[in-house]
């Protein structure tokens, strides 16, 4: 047992010592970088097509595309303008680790990228003990889930800066409640700034994007236009 949690610690401050060898690559290329957390099925490859879709104008935005098998999301994504799009298969790893997004770096054109997405596995649970060397975790979760996910999975809310409640269409046809998942998640993480969307009606979607364009001017050090 002591051996085990030696390992653990072990790999954990490898990957603590990648990832911010990648903060500090990323931010001489004043790149944000959004690593985007859930659990399988709450909508990270469906926000980020209607992202692409939306922003591709005026943004160039990478994604780096992380499944367990298939290259099915990434192909998503390129199909909704994504240029920069690059798949990370872990082959059966539940998280994305430092050292993956490290090799995927590596090829892309960083030069030209304002915003990296980080779609990391399906999984409240491991990516928040790993450290990509994000600027912060977005944390997804979906009113087809249950609005205690953020007690359920505390330690993914507290690492989280950001969270996305999605598909709020579908709200009444379920127990979900948006006040009562909100709360449940600031009582958790008092700091954490909650967007309410839905990837299918385009409901709340205009804020989220006004969002991200002031990230990419405040990290360029330019004033958003008025
Ligand atoms: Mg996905
Ligand atoms: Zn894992």
């Amino acid at each position: 047992m002591t051996q085990r949690v030696n390992i653990d610690k072990k790999v954990l401050s490898e990957n603590d010592r990648l990832a911010a060898e990648i903060r500090s690559q990323l931010a001489r290329k004043k790149i944000v970088t959004l690593n985007l957390v859930s659990s399988p099925g709450s909508g990270k490859t469906s926000l980020l097509e209607k992202t692409l879709a939306a922003l591709k104008k005026e943004l160039s935005i990478a994604v780096i595309a992380g499944d367990v098998q298939t290259q099915n999301d990434a192909v998503r994504l390129e199909k909704a303008g994504g240029p920069i799009v690059r798949p990370i298969i872990t082959g059966g790893a539940c998280h994305l680790d430092a050292r993956m997004v490290s090799r995927v770096l590596a090829e892309l054109p960083l030069d030209e990228v304002d915003l990296l997405f980080i779609e990391n596995v399906g999984n409240l649970v491991c990516p928040s003990s790993y450290d990509l060397g994000e600027d912060m975790k977005v944390v997804l979760i979906s009113t087809t889930e249950g609005d205690d996910k953020p007690l359920k999975y505390p330690g993914m809310f507290r690492r989280s800066s950001t969270m996305v409640i999605n598909k709020v269409d579908l709200l009444g046809t379920s127990d979900f409640e948006l006040s009562r998942a909100r709360e449940n998640a600031l009582q958790i993480n008092g700091s954490l700034k909650v967007f309410e969307v839905s990837c299918r009606s385009g409901e709340g979607l205009d804020k989220w994007y006004a969002w991200l364009g002031k990230l990419v001017s405040d990290k360029k050090g330019v004033s958003a236009p008025e």
